[in-house]
C-alpha cells in the first residue's frame, strides 16, 4: 500500500520580488514535508559509498550481488550467476590491490567505457578503496568524444570491454600521453591490442589484472565525503561535454534520501529485489538506481550489452525493479498495443473494458491490489510476463514521461515511479510515487532537495502566480561540486543564494507536486512573436499514432514550424516513396489532428515535413547517449530539407494569397 504520508512540497521561506533587471522574482523556498516534519533526510548514518557498500556487505554477506549469464563456447547463454555481497568485496579488494600495484594513487582518474557489466561494478568498488575518481565513457561515444574526454579528465588508466577495443585503439595514439595501462573486458581483438601496445601503453586481460592482486595486502585509502566519485561527461546537446564532478556526499545524498522517502511510503525496496542493468552505467540515473540497489542489499543482473537481446534478458533474470527510460516504456507499449490490433474483435473490447475499468479504479484511489483483482491475471497477464512477471514496480527517469504511457504501466504492468534530476543533481532530486494526487508530475523533493522556482518574465513564467511557475533551481548535498577544470561554467549555473539553475521549468501544482512543463533553453520566437517551446511540442506530436520520432524546428526568421518525423513502420510499409507528397499529406494530415486534438495553437501547427526512415540515434549522432536531441546536429544534417521545406510553405502561403 502506498501511503505517501507527508510526501508534498511546502514553503519554508517567503517568495521575493524581482531585484532590478538581473535577478527575476523567485517563489519561496521549497522542501519535503516530511523532512520539515522532523524525518531524517537520509536514516543513514554512512558518508561516503565506500562506507555505504561496507556496510551492505556487513549486512547481507551472503545475499546475492552482482550477476552475469555466462556464455557457453557455441554461443548460447546460462542463467544467472551471481556473486554474493562478501565475494564481490573480496573481488573489489583484489581489484584495488592490483590496481595499487600497478601504480594508481588515490585521486587519480579511471576511465570505463564499456557496456554495463560485473567488471564495472567491480571497478567502482575499487575506486572506492582507493579514492580514486571513476570516469565513464558513454560506450556509444565515438573517437573524438573519446580522446577529448581522455585528455581533458587526463585519466591514466581505461578498463575497455571488448566491443569498444577496436573503436579505442584508434585513438591510442592520442591518448599515450594520458593513458598507461588498458585493461580489458572479455577475450580481446588482437589486432586492437597490438595496436594499444604500439603506441607504448600496457594492456591486460581483466581477470589476468585482477590475479596480480591476489594475496597482495591493501592498504585501502578511504574517500571523504567531499571527494570526487566519478567525473560524469553530459555530451549535452550542444558544445564540448561538460565533466560533471559527483562527490560521495552527492551520492550517499540521493540514494539514502530515496531509500528514506520509499520506506516511508510503504514501498521499500529490500534485499529480495532485483534490478536490470541495461540504462548506461556512465548515466547519473542508472547508476544511482544500481547504487540504490545494492544499499538495501538486493541484487543486479547484467545485460548481455545488446540491445536485441535485452526482452531475453529479462526473461532469464525475472527482475522486481524494472528501471527505464520513457522511450523503452514506450516501445513495450507500442509492441502491446501492435499485438493487440492482430487480435480478435472480441479480446480488443475485453483489453479496452478491462483498462478502462482498472483505470478509473486506480484514479480514484482503490490500491493496486485491488483495482487489479478480477483484471490482471486474465487481461494483463500476458502484458506482465513480457517484462518476467515478478516486477513490483517500474522506475522512469532522464525524460518526459508521456501522461498515456504512465497510465499503461500502472494499468498493464506495474506501479510506476517516476524520478527526475540531472547529472548535476546527481539524478534525484523529486520523486514521483504511485498515488492518483502525484499522477502526471515528477512528485515531492527529497527530504534533502531545497527547490524555488524563479520567474521566466519574457515567456510569462511567473513564479508568483497561482500556480507558481518558473525555472526549476535546486540547492542541497546533492547538487554536484563543479565542471572539472571550468570554474567560469560552474559560477555561471548558480545564483546568488547558492541554488542551482536547471533550465527546466516547472509548474507547482496545489497538491505540492512538481511537473516539468518546458526547457528554458529550447525556446525561440517565431518572427510574429510568439513563442514556441519545441519540446513541449514534440511530446505532444509524439503521441499521434503514426510518429515514431519528431523533430520540431523553426526560428525567429520563420513564422512557421516544421518538422522531420522518423513515421511508424506500419506507416512507412505503406509508402514506396517516403517523401512522396501523397506521404507527407497524410502525415500532416495526421498532425493537424493531433494539433487540434491537444488544442495546440494555429502558429504551433507544423506546416511541412520531411518524413526519414532511419530513427535518430546515438549512433548516428542525432542523439545524446540519455536519449535527447541533438538539435544543433540536426539542423546541420537536415538543412538541405529545412530549406526545400520553408520553400513550399512560403510557395503555398503566397499562392493562397
Ligand atoms: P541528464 O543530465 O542527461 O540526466 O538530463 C537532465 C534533463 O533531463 C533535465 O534537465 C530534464 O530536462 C530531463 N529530465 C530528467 N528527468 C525528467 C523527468 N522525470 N521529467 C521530465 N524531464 C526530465
Amino acid at each position: 500500500m502506498v501511503t505517501a504520508i507527508g510526501q508534498v512540497a511546502v514553503r519554508v521561506s517567503e517568495p521575493r520580488d524581482a531585484v532590478g533587471e538581473e535577478q527575476p522574482a523567485v517563489s519561496g523556498v521549497y522542501r519535503n514535508k516530511a523532512a520539515v516534519d522532523g524525518l531524517p533526510e537520509t536514516y543513514s548514518e554512512c558518508a561516503t559509498l565506500y562506507e555505504l557498500f561496507n556496510k551492505s556487505v556487513e549486512l547481507y554477506p551472503t545475499n546475492r550481488c552482482l550477476g552475469w549469464r555466462p556464455i557457453a563456447e557455441d554461443g548460447t547463454p546460462g542463467d544467472y550467476e551471481f556473486l554474493t555481497y562478501q565475494e564481490t568485496q573480496d573481488k573489489a579488494t583484489q581489484l584495488a590491490a592490483a590496481l595499487s600495484k600497478a601504480g594508481f594513487k588515490p585521486k587519480d582518474k579511471f576511465g570505463i567505457y564499456s557496456s554495463n557489466n560485473v567488471e564495472w561494478m567491480l571497478a567502482i568498488r575499487a575506486m572506492d578503496k582507493l579514492s580514486g575518481t571513476i570516469v565513464p565513457i558513454y560506450d556509444s561515444l565515438g573517437e573524438s568524444a573519446v580522446e577529448y574526454i581522455v585528455g581533458h579528465s587526463e585519466m591514466c588508466m581505461t578498463m575497455v570491454d571488448t566491443a569498444n577495443l577496436p573503436k579505442f585503439s584508434h585513438t591510442a595514439d592520442a591518448i599515450a600521453k594520458y593513458v598507461k595501462h588498458v585493461i580489458y573486458i572479455g577475450k580481446g581483438d588482437d589486432a586492437a591490442v597490438k595496436k594499444i601496445s604500439d603506441a607504448g601503453i600496457k594492456v591486460s586481460k581483466f581477470y589476468d589484472f585482477l590475479a596480480t592482486g591476489s594475496g597482495e595486502e591493501l592498504q585501502a585509502t578511504p574517500p571523504k565525503p567531499d571527494d570526487i566519485c566519478c567525473i560524469m561527461y553530459t555530451s549535452g546537446t550542444t558544445g564540448t561535454p561538460k565533466g560533471v564532478m559527483a562527490t560521495h556526499k552527492n551520492y550517499v545524498s540521493g540514494v539514502c534520501g530515496a531509500r528514506t522517502m520509499l520506506a516511508q511510503a510503504g514501498i521499500a525496496f529490500t534485499g529480495t529485489d532485483c534490478m536490470l542493468s541495461f540504462l548506461p552505467l556512465a548515466h547519473s540515473f542508472d547508476r544511482i538506481l544500481e547504487e540504490l540497489a545494492l544499499c538495501v542489499g538486493g541484487h543486479i543482473g547484467y545485460w548481455r550489452g545488446n540491445v536485441k537481446l535485452l526482452m531475453e534478458d529479462v526473461a532469464a533474470l525475472r527482475p522486481t525493479l524494472f528501471i527505464a527510460v520513457p522511450r523503452i516504456i514506450e516501445r513495450v507499449e507500442d509492441g502491446v498495443r501492435a499485438k493487440l490490433k492482430k487480435a480478435s474483435k472480441v479480446s480488443q473490447l475485453l483489453f479496452s473494458a478491462a483498462y478502462n475499468y482498472k483505470l478509473f479504479l486506480l484514479k480514484s484511489g482503490v490500491p493496486f491490489g485491488v483495482a487489479g483483482a478480477l483484471v490482471d491475471g486474465v487481461v494483463f497477464g500476458k502484458v506482465k510476463q513480457a517484462l518476467g512477471g515478478r516486477v513490483r514496480f517500474i522506475v522512469s527517469g532522464g525524460a518526459p514521461l508521456a501522461p498515456h504511457v504512465e497510465d499503461f504501466c500502472n494499468v498493464c504492468m506495474a506501479p510506476l515511479l517516476q524520478g527526475y534530476g540531472l547529472t548535476e543533481t546527481t539524478a534525484a532530486s523529486f520523486i514521483m510515487l504511485p498515488t492518483p494526487k502525484m499522477a502526471y508530475t515528477v512528485g515531492p523533493p527529497l527530504a534533502a532537495t531545497e527547490f524555488r522556482l524563479e520567474s521566466v518574465p519574457e515567456l510569462k513564467y511567473d513564479a508568483h502566480g497561482s500556480p507558481p511557475k518558473g525555472e526549476v533551481c535546486i540547492r542541497g548535498p546533492m547538487v554536484f561540486a563543479g565542471y572539472y577544470k571550468d570554474p567560469e561554467k560552474t559560477k555561471g549555473e548558480f545564483d546568488s543564494d547558492g541554488f542551482f539553475h536547471t533550465g527546466d521549468i516547472g509548474l507547482l501544482n496545489d497538491q505540492g507536486c512538481l511537473k516539468i512543463v518546458d526547457r528554458k533553453k529550447n525556446i525561440f520566437k517565431l518572427a510574429q512573436g510568439e513563442y514556441i517551446a519545441v519540446e513541449f511540442l514534440e511530446q505532444q506530436y509524439s503521441s499521434s499514432e503514426q510518429v515514431e520520432q519528431i523533430w520540431v524546428y523553426g526560428s525567429s526568421l520563420e513564422s512557421s514550424l516544421v518538422a522531420v518525423v522518423v513515421p511508424k513502420k506500419a506507416f512507412t510499409d505503406k509508402y514506396s516513396d517516403l517523401n512522396s507528397e501523397e506521404a507527407k499529406k497524410a502525415m500532416l494530415t495526421e498532425l493537424s489532428a493531433t494539433n487540434k486534438a491537444k488544442k495546440l495553437k494555429g502558429f504551433e501547427a507544423i506546416r511541412g515535413v520531411h518524413l526519414e526512415s532511419e530513427q535518430f540515434s546515438i549512433e548516428n549522432d542525432l542523439m545524446t547517449p540519455s536519449m535527447k536531441l541533438k538539435r544543433p546536429q540536426l539542423q546541420k544534417h537536415y538543412q538541405k530539407e529545412i530549406d526545400e521545406m520553408y520553400k513550399k510553405v512560403k510557395a503555398a502561403s503566397a499562392a493562397r494569397g
